[in-house]
């Protein structure tokens, strides 16, 4: 049985004083949250010490929204993983569209970063997506076959079973489009049934989460579909009372 989880992408957004109010809210009414939700926030690598200090107490996890592909080094600008665990990250997010498309992140550059996140103990969070233009076209679900492949590429045996994979269509990134719940579960559907072809029962092991506008008003619907194990969630992880409806929406 896979446990339903819902991680925040705080994106770039946040300051120390509103943080502080988040979290604080996010500790007190996680305390309410079922046992059958796992929680979990991304915020900018900054205040990453900020949100597990004042998490400390609570269900709530961390996680980070990007992770070097190098230990140490030359990399200016760069977060290696250890700096990661250091402060507690537990979660990072790979291949979110936005690092592929404003960063130029490749297939490539995405599967170096899921094998150093696994090798160091921190679980990826796969984001797969296609463009409006590549639905229209009918290749959405070739897309995301591609994209999941290509992100397993350097895992072995037991590690692609330390994986969560985000189906966020990036038509519906941040613009207020959400797919619809047949939609995201078709697509899902696809992407457990890519897991079982990569490994036997890899699929019934790994959590697909849909993003992509999900909100407090969608999030029921979408979370009932028999694929979808819960949600990233981006603009609305930036509001206590938002998102505390999502995590139940997915318990
Ligand atoms: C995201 O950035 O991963 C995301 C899903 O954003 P939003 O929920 O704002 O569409």
């Amino acid at each position: 049985m896979r446990k339903a989880l819902v991680i925040g992408n705080w994106k770039m957004n946040g300051r120390l004083a509103a943080n502080e109010a988040l979290l604080n809210g996010l500790s007190s009414g996680a305390e309410c949250l079922s046992d059958d939700v796992e929680v979990a926030v991304c915020p900018p690598s900054v205040y990453i010490a900020q949100a597990a200090s004042l998490l400390q107490k609570s269900s709530i996890g961390v996680g980070a929204q990007n992770i070097a592909t190098q230990a140490s080094g030359a990399f200016t600008g760069e977060v290696s993983a250890e700096m990661l665990t250091d402060f507690g990250c537990e979660w990072v997010i790979a291949g979110h569209s936005e690092r592929r498309s404003l960063y130029g992140e490749s297939d490539q550059d995405v599967a170096l970063k899921v094998a150093k996140a696994v090798e160091s103990g921190i679980v990826p969070v796969i984001c797969v997506g296609e463009t409006l233009e590549e639905r229209e076209a009918g290749q959405a679900l070739a897309r995301v076959r591609s994209q999941l492949e290509a992100a397993l590429a350097q895992l072995e045996g037991d590690q692609l079973a330390s994986i969560v994979v985000a189906y966020e269509p990036v038509w519906a990134i941040g613009t207020g489009l959400t797919a619809t719940p047949d939609q995201a579960q078709e697509v899902h559907q696809v992407l457990r049934q890519a897991l079982n072809e990569c490994q036997v029962d890899l699929g019934d092991k790994v959590r697909i989460l849909y993003g992509g506008s999900v909100n407090a008003a969608n999030a029921d619907s979408l979370f009932a579909q028999p694929d979808i194990d819960g949600g990233l969630i981006g603009g609305a992880s930036l509001k206590v009372d938002d998102f505390l409806a999502i995590c139940r929406a997915a318990a």
